[in-house]
């Protein structure tokens, strides 16, 4: 298979500055980075925020909000008086180092603070995503036996108190008198000092659920020394500068933007974009223009997004100053970002990590040729193969189960309640962390997702990834997403089913389906071609990160439902 390649585009990369390809990588030559080398007092929340004041960056603005109706902006001094206050309140009211403090709020400058003033006082953060509802809200906190919850008055009709008894205290940021504590109000009364609580690198820094794509989610907890990786990944994946002005799309609840939307560019000292509101292409390219976003970090499912919106809308907004483009959570179908090259004239760097290990791994970085298809290579300072069923490092092109090498600074420190959760991540016993994700990687080191390992379509004895059917499938006129499962079939073991959402104008027919069926046949391979195609109105997807369910198509195909 040819793959058009896309160039490194011509810029003054930090990693092609500090690193070049070959280069010796220890994550250690980073620590003299952080305070903590020099005093021994570890705290995230400082990092993020106190040494820039300390460093006198206090007026630079670390945080700028956009909503419809709202425009507002903190600066880095500013932010460290907030967390401050908000930090006196909850250490007023009980909260000490080790608590679990959960944070149920939309994208607001307010989560920030909120995370931070709870970090700053030595608890573990929660984040929950602003859209889970009651059930969501109720295991995750009673998971964790949490007592305490920073929310908003819209939000309490989520929050069922009787459900969780733990729960002790609840936080509003709401300014009227209600029978919650007004988090703002009591803060407003405060001085805006505060002694920072000084933890060790290993100590609790915050807990995340991972996106329940293939089971019921787990309770991640990570450690404070995560700081290293997300600052490093910060400066040389991102390739935030400080003159950066960096907007990552994903609410906090989701891994991704609390470790690339509040961490990491805290941490690089950066101006952090705050969107509130849902996704629309027009709200979405009016904060690119707005707020002169320089780099940005978003999802496929955006980008797919956008994509499908009539051609050439991006040009009634000034995109100029966006520099940098990056993706990550699912695939990033190789049409995407072909388009995206044509129409933006810029490159979507995919990004590979999971929940689990904290920051990323695998990655475009913007100084390396991008081959479509592919999620990079492993990063500085981590190393990655692809295991047979035996845990044997496999050749070049052959799929099987991806692997790095433990361990690196933002790894998981524990899976909550469930030690022996941890140890299924090391099925081989020795250092090889298994994602549960199957790819395969060519002779450069580039790794292909091929899918989960639970995804995997065995059909007459040929084992097909579903993403190389779906990116194909991306190609078609009429294709505007698809997932594809593989269907119990008696005389091939499975059969290759597809879950299709036409573009606008399109109707499925069976004419179509036979179209599609031999475009997919005469341009990837006969075996890949869908024998069955269900034409539906939307994908089941995950809440958070919109990741495509095919636990759930599976589901669907099982009960008939299409
Ligand atoms: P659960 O573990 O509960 O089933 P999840 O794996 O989707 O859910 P996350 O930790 O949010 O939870 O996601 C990590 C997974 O997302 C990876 O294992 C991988 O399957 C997928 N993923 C992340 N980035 C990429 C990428 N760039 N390309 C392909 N897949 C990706
Ligand atoms: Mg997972």
């Amino acid at each position: 298979m040819t793959t058009v390649t896309i160039p490194p585009a011509k810029g003054d990369y930090q990693v092609g500055r500090e690193w070049r390809e070959g280069d010796p990588f220890h994550w250690k030559e980073i620590h003299s980075r952080f305070t903590w080398h020099g005093t021994g007092k570890v705290n995230m929340a400082y990092e993020c925020v106190d040494r820039h004041v300390a460093e006198g960056k206090g007026d630079k603005t670390a945080l700028h909000f956009l909503s419809e109706g709202e425009e507002t902006t903190y600066t880095y001094a500013e932010l460290q008086r907030e967390v401050n206050r908000w930090a006196r309140v909850l250490q007023q009211n009980g909260v000490k180092k080790g608590d679990f403090v959960f944070v149920f709020l939309p994208k607001h400058p307010f989560c920030h603070i909120a995370m931070l003033a709870a970090i700053k006082l030595g608890a573990v953060v929660g984040p929950l995503f602003e859209a889970f509802m009651e059930e969501a809200v109720k295991d995750r906190i009673n998971d964790c036996e949490g007592e305490y919850l920073i929310t908003d008055h819209s939000f309490l009709d989520r929050v069922i108190p009787e459900d969780i008894p733990s729960l002790k205290t609840i936080f509003v940021t709401d300014k009227q008198d209600g029978e919650y504590i007004s988090i703002t109000k009591e803060a407003e009364k405060e001085t805006p000092e505060f002694e920072t609580v000084w933890v060790d690198l290993e100590d609790g820094l915050n807990i995340h659920y991972t996106s329940g794509s293939t089971g019921k989610p787990k309770g991640i907890i990570h450690a404070h020394r995560n700081m290293i990786q997300q600052y490093q990944t910060g400066r040389w994946v991102l390739d935030l500068h400080e003159s950066d002005v960096y907007w990552c799309t994903a609410h906090p609840g989701w891994v991704t933007g609390t470790v690339y939307g509040v961490f990491a560019p805290l941490l690089n000292g950066v101006t952090t974009v705050i969107h509130g509101g849902r996704f629309s292409a027009e709200a979405w390219y009016g904060v690119l223009e707005r707020a002169g976003v320089t780099v940005w970090y978003s999802a496929p499912t955006a980008f797919r997004m956008l994509k499908s919106q009539l051609e050439g809308l991006h040009k009634d907004y000034d995109l100029s100053n966006l520099r940098h483009v990056l993706s990550v959570g699912e695939p990033l179908n190789p049409e995407v970002i072909h388009w995206a090259y044509k129409t933006w004239g810029l490159r979507i760097h995919d990004t590979w990590w999971m929940t689990e290990t904290g920051a990323q791994l695998v990655a475009n970085l913007p100084t390396r040729t991008i081959k479509p298809g592919s999620m990079g290579r492993p990063i500085p300072g981590i190393k990655a193969a692809v295991l047979d069923e035996e845990g044997r490092e496999l050749p070049a092109n052959e799929t099987g189960h991806l692997a790095i090498q433990a361990s690196w600074p933002s790894m998981m420190k524990e899976v909550w309640k469930n030690p022996e959760k941890y140890n299924t991540y090391f099925p081989f016993g020795g250092n090889w962390y298994l994602a549960g994700d199957l790819a395969y990687m060519d002779e450069d080191g580039y790794i292909f997702f091929q899918g989960r390992s639970d995804d995997m379509i065995n059909s007459s004895g040929e084992r097909i990834g579903p993403f190389e059917i779906e990116s194909k499938l991306m190609e078609h006129p009429a294709v505007k997403e698809s997932g594809v499962i593989g269907k119990p079939d008696d005389v091939r073991g499975e059969i290759v089913k597809a879950y299709i959402v036409l573009n606008e104008g399109y109707e499925g027919s069976e004419e179509l389906s036979k179209d599609i069926r031999g475009f997919v046949k005469s341009s990837l391979a006969a075996h890949a071609a869908p024998r069955e195609i269900a034409f539906t109105a939307e994908l089941p997807k995950t809440q958070i990160s919109g990741k495509v369910l095919r636990r759930e198509l599976k589901k669907w195909e099982k009960e008939g439902v299409l």
